[in-house]
């Protein structure tokens, strides 16, 4: 099963994301962990990747299609995965649906968590991240069982300098502007499945799996 999970940044995609790998049993692909976690290596791709990340804007196509075709081509993608993060620009669509069109494969479902923006301001000022193992956590929603320190590696939280007031509202043009027409680029494709993403996640996740089946 493939699938593709749109949404603004902040509507809880990548948490109903690693939901959906855990139930269906295929890899949660996010686009911004694999930069994350290069920047964290101080590779020559994350150094270029968090010239953008930084101020709200998007990885180039070119860079950012790359790395995605290098990672869905892994042995574990073979039976699946879903993608977080990417497509996200036509362009982006384009390439990803001519690489699967060429293997006679297609997107299955394209999930589009749906959260007005006032939400997702309010949301992103209390995301929280570790910048060691990549968990996510929430100040009012999902809190860590210690203020400000990682459940899962004990590393200290904090707000990812892309979660930041200015840098969100940044993030949300620039999703209105290149990844909202996704949603057209999908309906024409007949896989789009929209789900009310200011549900409590629970909620959120049986209306998906209600969909995905
Ligand atoms: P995310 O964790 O998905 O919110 O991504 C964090 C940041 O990584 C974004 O704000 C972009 O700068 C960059 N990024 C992630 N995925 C993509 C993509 N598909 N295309 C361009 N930039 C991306």
């Amino acid at each position: 099963m493939k699938i593709i999970m749109l949404g603004a940044p902040g509507a809880g995609k990548g948490t109903q994301a690693k939901m959906i790998a855990e139930k269906y049993g295929v890899p949660h692909v996010s686009t911004g962990d694999i930069f994350r976690a290069n920047i964290k290596n101080g590779t020559q791709l994350g150094m270029e990747a968090k010239q953008y990340m930084d101020k709200g804007l998007l990885v180039p196509d070119e860079l950012t299609v790359r790395i995605l075709l290098d990672r869905v081509a892994q042995e574990d993608c073979k039976n699946g995965y879903v993608l977080d993060g990417f497509p996200r620009t036509i362009p982006q669509a384009e390439v990803l649906d001519n690489a699967l069109t060429e293997l006679g494969d297609k997107i299955d479902y394209a999930v589009n968590v749906d959260v007005p923006d006032e939400n997702i301001i309010r949301r992103m000022s209390g995301r929280r991240a570790c910048l060691s193992c990549g968990a996510t956590y929430h100040i009012e929603h999902i809190p860590p069982k210690k203020e400000g320190v990682c459940d899962a590696c004990g590393s200290e939280l904090v707000l990812r300098d892309d979660d930041k007031a200015e840098t969100v509202k940044n993030r949300l043009d620039v999703y209105h502007k290149q990844t909202q027409p996704l949603i057209d680029f999908y309906t024409e494709k007949g896989v789009l499945a929209t789900v009310d993403g200011t549900l409590p996640m629970d909620d959120v996740f049986a209306a998906i799996t209600a969909i995905l089946g």
